[in-house]
């Protein structure tokens, strides 16, 4: 595992140190950024340390004091912009935020949809196997948007693709089973 990764790695540990994953208290954050990487590397076999450095730091703008700055600083200007490219601009509302990910999915660079893709991937597993508060409404309306974004990421990597129709399948098989 090359040094860069092993760097973003502990950059983004310490970064989310102190948060939990949204809905479900007992999960840390970082097991978030790590399962969207192992998404890249195990399901889509993607090896390149700069994306998978992007992977694990993709939320640290969003979520945390760390800046593009610091990211260009230590992790170099590719891995920043890759992380920008799928930072939310928090000053717009949520339901502005939601739209504009749909929007803006198509013009990402071939890295950033590749973490998009993973990032739903994440979030869709942790519907299913995580004690969330979500209603069942609520989760499946998160599929629904989830599956609007990724329609504008798709052609990069075939493998991750066809990993998300299985994981979308599956997830509203199980959520239409719930009610
Ligand atoms: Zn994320």
């Amino acid at each position: 595992m090359s040094g860069i990764f092993i760097e973003a790695l502990k950059y983004a540990a310490d970064k989310h140190i102190s948060q939990r994953r949204k809905g479900c208290d007992m999960v840390p954050y970082i097991n978030h950024p790590i399962k969207v990487t192992y998404i890249l590397q195990n399901t889509a076999s993607e090896n390149d340390p700069e994306l998978l450095s992007a992977a694990i730091l993709h939320d640290v703008i969003e979520d945390t004091c760390a800046t593009e700055a610091e990211l260009i600083e230590k992790f170099g200007k590719k891995v920043a912009d890759i992380v920008l490219e799928v930072t939310d601009d928090m000053s717009l509302t949520y339901d502005d935020r939601k739209r504009l990910q749909i929007r803006k999915a198509p013009t990402l660079s071939d890295d950033a949809k590749m973490i998009k893709i993973a990032d739903k991937m994440a979030n869709i597993e942790d519907i299913l196997t995580l004690p969330l508060t979500w209603s069942t409404h609520r989760k499946k309306q998160y599929c629904e948007w989830a599956e609007r974004v990724v329609e504008g990421c798709r052609g990069i990597n075939p493998r991750l693709d066809i990993a998300f129709n299985e994981l979308i399948a599956k997830a509203y098989k199980i959520i239409d089973n719930q009610h």
